[in-house]
């Protein structure tokens, strides 16, 4: 087996994730203007894209590639029994320690354990009060009167709109177990340390898929499922060598658990979460049973009407938390020689520069072919502009005829895009244009009509090189 990293490998750093997410609008702070918002993230027009691309990706691997899955968007708030009986209004809570003398908050689970002991600041050595228990679910009231009877909660996870769901679900949709639901949504957590940018937030999205199994073939499921969202991670092109698994410990593990495993990334402040699956056992639908007093057993008809409670394989991952990892996991730094569109513009011997990329899948990078005419003279311009109608149904497009092509080239790799249409003279005349790869930076001259169906052939058959 190879060795671990410790380090993250990549050039990336928080601090020039968060710069060029702010530059090339993936992601802003909230409120800016009015000194931001805590915990909250707005995501920009190529975040918006990004975003989307991981959500069609997640779906169509967890619920195309599965006849036994399908799809479910639940309401954010629930029914505030849900949050009793999932165990949420009595467990899920942080222990939270406060420094007497520097006054900074700490999740009492996330301090070095010589700290914790010794109830010392690891910022100043002041000492540190006892742990509090502090519930992470957001409060608010539905309806004029703010009163007891009045509370409703922000949802925490997506998890619970499924379980409530699922004699909808096998009422109306024919499934029948082993099934899974899947479902994509914000969740909220009242988090009280929000550092490394989209990391932690209070307000996020979360990718879950629900499955349910037969009492006893829960851990073969469990196996399944790990081996699944591994190959998922593959698929993306992440690094793998920046991915690991791990299991939780016994005094970690969930109210609700029989074992969990995350996956963790490799981020540039070091090994963290980024998906767990979980054996949520029967606890869930035994629990909301018991408090909503409806018979949720399944009832097997191929198997004499048995009838059982299904246990839940869980996987659940952050959808603005992938994004995050994305962006660090595709981020590079090269010394390359200064491009020229291979049309013939004129130049001098190529100079070398630096240039920053986005070595993003093409099938998640926010805009997947980016159409350039060489010139904005001579007819150029319209020629590209139609070129870009043609591709518009099938990808994201984005056109730029501002600067130098070199520049645009460079631009683009900010971006993250992959392919580049650059249209110059010669297509006037015999109807090719060049099409530039990101990565190799390589140029080929394709004819026209053909484009779309190159683009999505090297789609398919992407391999990232670095
Ligand atoms: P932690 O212990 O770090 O607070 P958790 O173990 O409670 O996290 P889960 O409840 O298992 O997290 O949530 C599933 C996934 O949802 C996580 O792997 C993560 O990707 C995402 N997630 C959880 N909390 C947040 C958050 N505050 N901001 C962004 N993503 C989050």
């Amino acid at each position: 087996m190879s060795k671990e990293l410790t380090e993250y490998q990549g050039p990336a750093t928080m601090e020039k994730i968060t710069s060029l997410a702010k530059r090339r609008g993936f992601v802003f702070q909230s409120s800016e203007i009015y000194g931001g918002q805590n915990g909250a993230w707005d995501y920009g027009p190529l975040g918006i894209e990004l975003k989307n691309r991981i959500a069609q990706t997640w779906w169509k691997e967890m619920t195309r590639r599965h006849d036994n899955i399908v799809g479910l968007d639940a309401a954010i708030l629930m029914h505030p029994r849900t949050w009793e009986a999932s165990g949420h209004v009595e467990n899920f809570t942080d222990p939270l320690v406060d420094c007497k003398k520097c006054k900074t908050r700490f999740r009492a689970d996330h301090l070095p354990p010589k700290n914790l002991a010794e109830k010392q600041c690891p910022e100043c050595g002041g000492e540190l009060t006892g742990a509090r228990k502090f519930n992470l679910m957001f409060k608010t009231h539905i309806g004029p009167a703010e009163d007891s009877a009045s509370i409703i909660y922000l949802r925490p996870e997506t998890a619970q709109g499924i379980y409530v769901n699922y004699k909808n679900i096998i009422q109306s949709s024919r499934v029948k177990i082993p099934f899974g639901i899947a479902q994509i949504g914000k969740a909220f957590r009242n988090e009280i340390v929000t550092k490394n940018f989209i990391f932690r937030t209070c307000e996020f999205e979360q990718m879950e898929m629900q499955f349910f199994v037969k009492p006893g073939t829960d851990e073969e499921w469990f196996n399944t499922w790990r081996e699944q969202r591994w190959g998922y991670y593959e698929k993306l092109g992440v690094k793998m060598d920046h991915l690991r698994w791990r299991r939780h410990g016994p005094e970690e593990l969930a109210h609700y658990a029989k074992d969990a495993w995350d996956i963790e990334y490799l981020f540039p402040m070091g090994w963290r979460e980024l998906e767990g699956v979980h054996n949520r056992t029967d606890y869930d639908l035994s629990r909301h049973t018991e408090f909503s007093g409806k018979d949720l057993q399944y009832i097997d008809q191929d198997h004499h009407n048995d009838r059982y409670i299904p246990f839940i394989i869980e996987t659940s991952a952050g959808l603005t938390r992938t994004l995050l990892m994305l962006l660090c996991d595709s981020y590079d730094e090269e010394k390359v020689l200064a491009e020229k569109d291979s049309g013939g513009s004129e130049g001098a011997a190529s100079p070398e520069e630096w240039r920053t990329v986005l070595r993003f899948h093409p099938a998640i990078a926010p805009v997947t072919v980016a159409v350039l005419p060489l010139m904005k003279k001579d007819g150029l311009a319209e020629l590209a502009e139609d070129i870009r109608g043609g591709l518009k149904e099938d990808f994201t497009t984005d056109y730029d005829q501002a600067g130098a092509i070199g520049r645009r080239y460079r631009r683009q790799d900010e971006a993250g895009t992959p392919f580049c249409v650059t249209v110059d003279y010669r297509s006037k005349e015999d109807g090719t244009v060049t099409l530039r790869f990101r990565d190799s930076m390589e140029q080929v001259r394709v004819p026209r009509a053909g484009l779309g169906e190159r683009i999505r052939q090297e789609i398919k058959e992407y391999k990232r090189i670095k």
